[in-house]
């Protein structure tokens, strides 16, 4: 099966949500009246998002169920806060669908709210929402799952250089994949899809690591000495959201390595955080596991009970950061 109408759609459902999430920044973030820590702008962008990319894929995709990280509930609260917040929301989704009324929106958001199954699509509408909020990095990722495994991947970056090394370069990458076919990424909004290919082993320059901004989210000491006993001395690229996929993907770096928190230790991965990222990583020809070697399972539910963190490498250097973890958890 090729799944191409399926990477098609999956590549303008993210890319539209990304356009509409970028209006929100620029309108909102920069406001004066925004509370510094007013979290209006990422939820009117998170739902608009969801809203816009579960529109497309039950018109095109009709008996799919989708699994995404948001629902209506609270923006169908009958009082004037929350009234207010889905007025803006639907304001939003109207730049891009002119006919949906708040209701109609509600009912697209809520179409994310299906369980896992045998075929089943995956979104994070924003992921790394305080990334967002800071003006930093965040995603918009949606993957297709069959039997258990990611087949299709599109992965949206709309704060993410194209090029990493020239500040000049344009900003906003999607990157996609579909199982068996490789890995690409285009500037956000182009169908200029070049291959990407994880960093060759040799290639000391992007030998370094890439870990969350937030520290809650990991373990940084451990993140830091596992990243050295692997032979990794230069100091952590940090960035929020998947982007952290893409930079492993495209050879910015090596490994991305996502330890529990000590502070957060039954904390469980959930699937719309890694299942696009992972495909994008490993048709590039890297690896993705759990700290213990290992896959991820995407079939069980939303929730990642049966993994413990998430390596992400060029594959190259994953087994010895296994090792290198399974060591230290033995002392
Ligand atoms: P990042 O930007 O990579 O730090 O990841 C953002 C994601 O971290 C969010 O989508 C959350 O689902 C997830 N998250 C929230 N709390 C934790 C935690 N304690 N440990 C790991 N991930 C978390
Ligand atoms: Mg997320």
């Amino acid at each position: 099966m090729s799944y191409s109408r399926e990477q098609q759609a999956a590549i303008e459902a993210v890319s539209r949500a990304a356009n509409l999430c970028k209006q929100v920044r620029v309108d909102m973030i920069g406001a004066e009246a925004l509370e510094k820590d007013d979290r209006s702008p990422v939820t009117i962008a998170d739902f608009g998002a969801q809203a816009l990319v579960c529109q497309l894929l039950t018109e095109a995709f009709p008996p799919d169920t989708i699994v995404a990280e948001e629902d209506s509930a609270d923006l169908r609260q009958p009082n004037a806060k929350h009234a207010a917040k889905l007025k803006q929301v639907t304001r939003y989704v109207q730049r891009f669908q002119p006919h949906a009324d708040a209701q109609t929106v509600c009912d697209w958001i809520d179409a994310g709210n299906g369980q896992v199954a045998d075929r089943f699509w995956t979104l994070d509408p924003i992921d790394g929402t305080k990334g967002f909020l800071r003006s930093d990095q965040y995603a918009i990722a949606l993957a297709l799952i069959e039997a258990g495994e990611v087949k299709v991947a599109a992965l949206a970056c709309p704060a993410l250089l194209f090029k990493p090394d020239e500040p000049d370069s344009e900003i906003g990458v999607i990157f996609s994949a579909v199982r068996g076919a490789g890995a690409a990424m285009a500037v956000l909004g182009s169908d200029d899809f070049e291959p990407i290919h994880v960093t060759q082993p040799t290639d000391q320059a992007r030998l370094r690591f890439v870990e969350s901004v937030e520290a809650a989210h990991g373990d940084q000491s451990l993140q830091q000495a596992i990243a050295q006993a692997a032979g990794i001395n230069q100091p952590s690229l940090r960035m929020d959201s998947q982007a952290k996929y893409g930079a492993v993907a495209r050879g910015e770096a090596a490994l991305y390595l996502r330890l529990p928190s000590p502070k957060s230790p039954d904390y469980r991965e959930k699937i719309w955080d890694h299942a696009a990222g992972s495909l994008v990583v490993e048709e590039a020809g890297g690896r993705v596991t759990d700290m213990h070697g290992r896959r991820l399972d995407f079939a069980a539910d939303y929730k990642m009970n049966n993994n413990r963190g998430v390596i992400v490498s060029n594959g190259a250097m994953h087994q010895a950061v296994i090792e290198a973890l399974a060591a230290g958890a033995s002392t």
